[in-house]
């Protein structure tokens, strides 16, 4: 199993994507814990997939304890993704479209990694999907749209799904505005002001919440 886990990792540090080690690693630590508190069919929710690198590390920690990630992306690119942009990379844009499209390198990933068992990708805007989303998650990891809008609209949509006593994690957390953008910190500040969600856990800019009480529909 240990032989697994190894080579999950390695496939995931092959990925392209955003994703540092440590913080994939400590993805896969928590999610696990999810998983197993889930004791067998555990819900796990992705939002911003990208290739796949944090998926592979997410999608371990399912295979592992027997729950199912859904991976969730419109696989066009955020905003920081456009051409011109910090974060773009011109070998996902697809050449008959002229547009990103990361869906072909996601699946390529989640195949070589033999994760196909337990991984669903879903493929949308993540808002859109959320409103129509009925099972309570496990563990939910939102890193799709650092832009005010895309963030604000994953928090609003997600974070209400994830069960009592299980957990969010927001990836991309800076404290300090010289370190990244505001968005995914903003919203790690209100979970904790909500008093809805405790902090659990953090690794780099990721930072893990785990819910202490039922939503309040007040956001
Ligand atoms: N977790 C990835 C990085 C995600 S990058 C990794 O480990 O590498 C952010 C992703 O969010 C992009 O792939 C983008 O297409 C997706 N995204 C942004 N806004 C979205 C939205 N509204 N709905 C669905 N996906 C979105
Ligand atoms: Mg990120």
């Amino acid at each position: 199993m240990e032989g697994r886990t190894d080579e999950l990792f390695a496939q995931a540090r092959r990925a392209k994507g955003f994703m540092p080690d440590d913080e994939g690693n400590a993805l896969y630590r928590a999610a696990r814990r999810a998983g197993t508190e889930a004791g067998g069919d555990g819900t796990f929710v992705e939002v911003g997939a990208w290739c796949g690198k944090s998926t592979v590390y997410l999608g371990a920690a399912a295979e592992t304890t027997g729950a199912a990630l859904f991976s969730i992306d419109h696989h066009h690119g955020s905003e920081e993704n456009q051409p011109g942009w910090e974060h773009h990379d011109d070998e996902v844009v697809d050449p008959a479209t002229g547009r990103i499209d990361t869906l072909p390198f996601w699946r390529r990933t989640i195949d070589d990694a033999g994760l196909g068992g337990c991984v669903v990708g879903v493929v949308g805007i993540s808002s859109v999907i959320a409103l129509h989303w009925r099972t309570p998650i496990d563990f939910c990891f939102i890193d799709g749209g650092h832009g005010e809008e895309p963030a604000w609209a994953d928090f609003r949509g997600w974070a209400p799904h994830v069960a009592v006593g299980r957990w969010l994690a927001i990836h991309d957390v800076f404290p300090d505005p010289a370190d990244g953008g505001r968005p995914p910190y903003d919203l790690w500040c209100a979970a904790l002001a909500s008093g809805e969600f405790v902090e659990d856990g953090e690794c780099g800019s990721l930072r893990v919440l785990r819910r202490a009480g039922p939503p309040t529909g007040a956001r």
